[in-house]
């Protein structure tokens, strides 16, 4: 049995719901995507039971805070297990421009004394749009986002013979509708509700609301498609509103909004 660990669902600015990563667990591995934004992300991988030295491959989509900054804390964790209770090297797979960040964010945050064991134990993998992979015992393509300058890089995989499109926090171009025509899941942003855009103005960021999403992608026979990198509001009921949204668009697929910690199975 193979699964999506949700450890959070949240967008860049939240305090309830933390901001989206998870781990694809596969055959006893855990493939950690994105990280958040802060330490929380340690705690959300021990409620899991899922210890640091059981993570051997990171997979960041793009620089922002909230994606990128967990990795510092996990990093800073890390490094004192390097050559002891962590064996092997840890593997990053990230674009060039990602790479440079945690490179040089960890160089002006991390003491100097553990920056060489850094060195020696990460492996920076740099994925290119139309780079193969195989990472955890699954196949792993990635492809640009086409989002103007924030260099998101999305990827579609196959677990356990079901299809998967990871398409990172930005509203999917159409360059890329081809990649999600007949998956069996697709993981796409929804930052609010449509009621709620003249609030949050979802658009101006390179967001969609449950409406947009649902109403690009509706044509595409997406069996599942997943919702995520959302507001805070409606903490207790957004599971319930925005699949309620979804069906008021005549969405006909499947559609799954994960609480945090909550566990998808593929
Ligand atoms: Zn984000």
């Amino acid at each position: 049995m193979s699964k999506l660990i949700m450890l959070g669902t949240g967008c860049g600015f939240n305090d309830f719901f933390y901001n989206t990563c998870f781990v694809i667990n596969h055959n006893k591995k855990n493939f950690l995507i994105d990280a958040g934004g802060g330490q929380k992300i340690y705690y959300r991988l021990q409620d899991k039971n899922i210890e640091l030295t059981e993570i051997h491959d990171i997979f960041i989509s793009h620089a922002h805070t909230d994606h990128i900054l967990g990795l510092i804390w996990l990093l800073k964790r890390m490094s004192r297990m390097f050559g002891k209770i962590y064996k092997g090297k840890l593997n990053i797979y990230c674009n060039q421009f990602v790479c440079d960040a945690i490179k040089s964010i960890y160089h002006y945050t991390i003491a100097k004394s553990l920056h060489e064991k850094l060195e020696k134990n990460i492996n920076f993998i740099i994925v290119k749009p139309g780079d193969k992979l195989n990472i955890i015992g699954l196949d792993f393509s990635f492809f640009d986002s086409f989002d103007e300058g924030n260099n998101l890089t999305c990827f579609e995989t196959k677990i356990d013979g079901k299809s998967l499109v990871f398409l990172g926090d930005a509203t999917c171009n159409k360059k890329n509708y081809d990649i999600l025509k007949n998956k069996d899941y697709v993981m796409h942003e929804a930052f609010c509700l449509d009621k709620d855009a003249d609030i949050y103005k979802p658009y101006e960021k390179h967001h969609s609301t449950v409406k947009s999403t649902c109403e690009s992608l509706k044509d595409f026979n997406i069996k599942n498609l997943i919702l995520y990198h959302t507001i805070d509001d409606y903490e207790d009921s957004r599971k319930e509103k925005y699949i309620n949204e979804a069906k008021m668009c005549n969405y006909t697929g499947n559609v799954i909004v994960p609480d945090d910690m909550e566990e998808v199975v593929i």
